[in-house]
């Protein structure tokens, strides 16, 4: 692979990445041992700087990081890595060692939004208004949302097609709520079919 271990001290910086999700998992050091002994194992091995010894990520804890995928940066010095993660990453117990409101998307803030202001009833919000007309109500409109949409994709105004596919979704958001759902939930499901 010709890695350039040199300018580290013999030690490259892995991200690893969830495959599925893409969430940044840990970030650890390889040097070449740890490096030749992930690609022959297909798990992640590091070079433990406390442990100052090769480390296979879940060695006790059984929580290994099985390889996807490795690229090189662009000047060889870095490594990126796609693994399926056996159980949590993080020795606390999380899924990553970094908090989850940084990897998630603005979508997922969006969603915070809204769960936000139904939940403090905020009066002068539409999001709200919409949410308490019932549930019927909500569901009507992500029928209209997803009528406009088809109909924006049978023409060519991509302005006029986005704009709806945001519609949908904002709605589709409020209507999980009205279940008592949240993206997550639907996420989970199909997490799991992408598994079988
Ligand atoms: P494991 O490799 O999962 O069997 O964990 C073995 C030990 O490595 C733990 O007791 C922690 O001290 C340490 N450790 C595990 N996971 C992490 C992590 N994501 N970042 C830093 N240290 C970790
Ligand atoms: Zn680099
Ligand atoms: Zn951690
Ligand atoms: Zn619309």
């Amino acid at each position: 692979m010709n890695l350039d271990f040199k300018k580290g001290n013999g030690l490259i910086p892995v991200i690893v990445q969830d495959y599925l999700t893409l969430q940044v998992l840990m970030l650890g050091y390889m040097n070449e041992a740890a490096y030749e002994s992930t690609i022959e194992n297909k798990k992640v091995t590091f070079f433990s700087r406390s442990k100052n010894r090769l480390w296979t990520k879940g060695e006790t804890s059984g929580n290994f990081l099985v390889v996807k995928d490795i690229k090189i940066d662009c000047d060889r010095d870095t490594i990126l890595i796609k693994a399926k993660p056996q159980g949590p990453t993080c020795h606390t117990g999380s899924t990553t060692c970094f908090k989850e409101e940084t990897s998630q998307g603005f979508i997922y803030s969006l969603e915070q939004t809204i769960h936000d202001r139904i939940d403090k009833d905020d009066e002068k919000s539409y999001t709200n208004k919409l949410f308490k007309s019932g549930i019927n109500k909500v569901a009507q409109k992500v029928g209209e949302e997803a009528v406009e949409l088809v109909i924006e994709a049978m023409d060519d105004n991509d302005d006029l097609f986005k704009n709806e596919a945001a519609d949908l979704l904002y709605h589709y958001l409020i209507l999980l709520k009205a279940k008592g759902f949240k993206l997550e939930d639907i996420e989970d499901i199909l997490k799991e079919r992408s598994r079988q």
